[in-house]
C-alpha cells in the first residue's frame, strides 16, 4: 500500500510539473526560422464573414501566440490551421482547408469562417499561389513561411486565431486527446480524480503520458474488469489542473 501510494505521489508531482508547462507558451511550437506570413484575410461586417486578399506580413516573434501553430502529425494536419508552406496548393490542400474539412463543431462563430474557407477555396489558393510566387525573389526558400488567419473589422482590431478563445480551446483539447484516446477507443469516464480528488471527467492514460507507467493498458491485470477501456477507474486523473481558473 504504501508503495502505490508513494507511486501514486510521483505521478502527480511529474504530471502537475509537465502540465504547468503546458500553458499556451509551451504548446505552440515557435519558429525562429519563419520569415513571412501569408494571412487568409477575412472580412467581418454585421456578423457576416467573407474573403478579402492575401496580405504578406513579416513573421513577428511577439505574435506567436496569436498565429497560433502547433505541428501536428507529418501525414495529417496541424494542431490548428496554422501551417507551414512546403508547397503553396499541397499545403494548402492538405493541411489548411483540410484542418477545417476535418474539424466539425456546432459553434456558430467557427462555422462561419469554416463555410468562408471552403466557399472560396478556389479563389484562396489562386491567391495565395501568386502571394508565394511574390516572395519567391525574397530569401523564401531557405526560410518558412507561415500560412494562417487573419479577421479584419472596420471598428476593432484586427484578429489572429489566436485572438478567439474557440481556436485557443480547440488546440488545448486536441492536445489532451492523449490522456485518454488510444485508436479508436476513449479511456475516460466520470470519476474522483486521483489527485485532487473531485469528481469530475477523468482520464486513464495519464499516468502513461507523463512517462511513468505503473499501470498500463497492456497491463490488463491493473484494469477492472480486464478492459483496457476500464482504465480510467484504475488510475483516474482529470485532465484539467492548467485549466483551472
Ligand atoms: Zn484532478
Amino acid at each position: 500500500m504504501i508503495s502505490l501510494l508513494n507511486d501514486i505521489y510521483k505521478v502527480g508531482k511529474l504530471y502537475f510539473e509537465k502540465e504547468q508547462l503546458n500553458e499556451l507558451d509551451s504548446l505552440l511550437d515557435v519558429k525562429n526560422n519563419i520569415n513571412k506570413v501569408l494571412l487568409v484575410n477575412i472580412i467581418e461586417k454585421n456578423g457576416k464573414y467573407s474573403y478579402n486578399k492575401i496580405i504578406i506580413e513579416d513573421f513577428d516573434l511577439k505574435k506567436v501566440k496569436k498565429y497560433l501553430y502547433k505541428k501536428g502529425s507529418s501525414r495529417g494536419t496541424d494542431m490548428t490551421p496554422s501551417c507551414l508552406i512546403i508547397d503553396p496548393e499541397k499545403t494548402f490542400n492538405i493541411k489548411f482547408l483540410k484542418w477545417f474539412e476535418k474539424n466539425k463543431d456546432d459553434d456558430k462563430f467557427y462555422n462561419k469562417i469554416k463555410d468562408c474557407i471552403i466557399n472560396n477555396k478556389d479563389q484562396i489558393l489562386q491567391d495565395l499561389k501568386k502571394s508565394y510566387d511574390e516572395l519567391a525573389g525574397d530569401d523564401v526558400k531557405n526560410k518558412n513561411t507561415l500560412l494562417t488567419l487573419l479577421i479584419t473589422n472596420e471598428n476593432e482590431d484586427d484578429k489572429y486565431i489566436g485572438d478567439y478563445d474557440y481556436f485557443i480551446n480547440n488546440l488545448k483539447d486536441k492536445s489532451e486527446e492523449k490522456f485518454y484516446k488510444q485508436k479508436s477507443k476513449n479511456i475516460k469516464g466520470e470519476g474522483n480524480c486521483l489527485l485532487c480528488g473531485e469528481n469530475k471527467e477523468v482520464y486513464g492514460l495519464v499516468s502513461n503520458n507523463v512517462g511513468f507507467s505503473f499501470s498500463t493498458p497492456e497491463k490488463l491485470g491493473n484494469v477492472s474488469n480486464g478492459d483496457i477501456k476500464n482504465q480510467w477507474k484504475t488510475v483516474p486523473i482529470c485532465g484539467k489542473p492548467a485549466r483551472k481558473k
